[in-house]
């Protein structure tokens, strides 16, 4: 076991389960991280192994273990809850419930999902996503909570804008969604390819205010860090290693150190692990030097 007590913030990444969703663990304990993401089972398709109680035990007794509670589970990659499709729609909706039941049984206590793609009927989206957030909050367990992850603007998405953002948040609420159920997931990349400049510590802190004056930032319960490759504003969800990109360190280092934000809640890096390049250990790597102890 290794001390927590050594970071402030709650800093993380996205690891691996191959070998056991409990090995995820191991993989904190390699990066020395307090927080982390995974996949609960297989993201690439609409089929997966049901938890046993095997799994779970392992899981719980390496959670105590390792004295980490803030672990976040990201949906898998096809589920869209904005689909004008019902057939995909049904899918998508049984996926979503799914993972709120598997997080309730493995005591996860986030669960990030993308707001996704209306395919060129925004209206027909928009109404999907509503009657998701609606079956999801008749069932969401008291332990779990649902974190909508804002788009990076790429064609036929929602949940771009702070306005977008606003829209939801009002939605859920209409519908049954409280502070202790609902909330966002904000990734870094896609705010900056979204069109909220974070290129520069003012143009950050310009934008966090829209974002506050849009939910509130209390509202977000997840980072997700990462820098961009494209430019901002590019519609473009491409992830870039921390400073290597177009957000670039003099922002990471302002929103790490001067922002409350930063400093509460679950920081992820979904930043790329490049072949013979960096990997999450040197991003974190810069984190640690870049944060004022
Ligand atoms: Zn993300
Ligand atoms: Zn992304």
């Amino acid at each position: 076991m290794y001390s927590l007590n050594a970071f402030v913030h709650y800093l993380g990444a996205h690891v691996s389960i191959a070998g056991g969703l409990y090995k995820a663990f191991n993989e904190a304990r390699k990066l020395e991280i307090n927080t982390f993401q995974v996949f609960t089972r297989n993201p690439r398709g609409w089929k997966f192994k049901p938890l046993d109680e095997e799994t779970i035990v392992k899981f719980e007794q390496a959670k105590k273990e390792s004295g980490i509670d803030k672990i976040v589970s990201h949906m898998p990659y096809l589920p869209n809850p904005c689909s004008p499709d019902p057939e995909q729609f049904q899918k998508s909706l049984d996926a979503l419930l799914v993972e709120l039941e598997r997080c309730r049984k493995l005591g996860i206590p986030f669960v990030v999902m993308h707001i996704g793609h209306h395919k060129g009927k925004p209206e027909k989206g928009w109404e999907s996503f509503k009657i998701a957030l609606e079956k999801a909050f008749e069932v969401i367990p008291s332990n779990v909570m649902l974190l909508a992850e804002n788009s990076a603007g790429e064609k036929n998405t929602i949940g771009t804008t702070p306005e977008d953002l606003q829209k939801i948040l009002a939605m859920a609420e209409d519908i049954g969604g409280d502070a202790q159920s609902f909330g966002f997931c904000f990734d870094t990349c896609h705010a900056h390819a979204g069109g909220a400049d974070l290129s520069t510590p003012e143009k950050f802190a310009e934008a966090l205010d829209r974002f506050e004056s849009a939910i509130g930032l209390s509202r977000i319960q997840v980072i997700h860090l990462n820098d961009a490759k494209a430019p901002y504003g590019s519609g473009l969800d491409r992830h870039e290693n921390i400073g290597d990109g177009t957000i670039g360190l003099d922002s990471f280092r302002w929103f790490l150190n001067e922002t409350d934000l930063a400093k509460q809640v679950p920081l992820i890096l979904e930043t790329p692990i490049k072949k013979g390049g960096k990997s999450h250990i040197d991003d974190l790597r810069v984190l640690r030097q870049i944060i004022r102890k």
